[in-house]
């Protein structure tokens, strides 16, 4: 017996259109590489699959062509809202940041910079500030050896092993204040 969904899928000709529309929905992704990832836009951190084309050699850059909800996230359980199932026009819009900018003191204009020079520079911010505000011992002469003139923020997508990096990070500085959006 034919099913309700075989019926409709069945032309006033005679034959299933089934296998035709089950050949697009394949190709659409049929060749992508997919790389798992989380959402950017809110503390939910919902878990997406990210599908690219490009076979990855050195001269080819990678295109998103589709992003989906991860079925396998406990997290969204697949499902992504509004702004997570736009995130492929996020990627690939051409007013997406992708270098560093700099503007120097007093300037109006904001100038890229090679991401050396971005590590050159908040390293020697860091060093200053430390240098400036490191203290070994609070006003009743106990040691404390803190940092108290920087606070460091994190973001959504930070996993438990980045969060583990930063915190090693930020002790060895000596530095205290930290906030992240992350509730996962
Ligand atoms: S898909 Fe929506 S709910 Fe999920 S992390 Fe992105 S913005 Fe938040």
């Amino acid at each position: 017996m034919i099913s309700r969904r075989e019926f409709g899928l069945t032309t006033a000709f005679g034959f299933s259109l089934a296998s035709a529309q089950a050949a697009v929905r394949e190709l659409k992704i049929s060749r992508t590489t997919q790389s798992r990832s989380v959402c950017p836009y809110c503390a939910v951190g919902c878990s997406v699959i990210v599908h690219s084309l490009g076979d990855k050699a050195r001269n080819v850059r990678s295109s998103v062509v589709h992003i989906e909800g991860d079925t396998d996230s406990p997290v969204n359980r697949g499902t992504l809202c509004s702004k997570g199932i736009s995130l492929k026009q996020f990627v690939n819009s051409d007013r997406r940041l992708t270098r560093p900018l700099y503007r120097a003191p007093g300037a109006q204009e904001w100038q890229a910079i090679s991401w050396e020079q971005a590590y050159e520079k908040m390293a020697r911010a860091i060093k200053t500030s430390r240098d400036q505000g490191f203290v070994e011992q609070d006003a009743q002469g106990r040691t404390v050896n803190r940092l108290e003139n920087i606070v460091m923020m994190g973001g959504c997508t930070d996993t438990n092993e980045i969060n583990y990096l930063i915190s090693k990070f930020r002790f060895g500085l000596g530095l205290l204040p930290y906030e992240n959006q992350s509730r996962l």
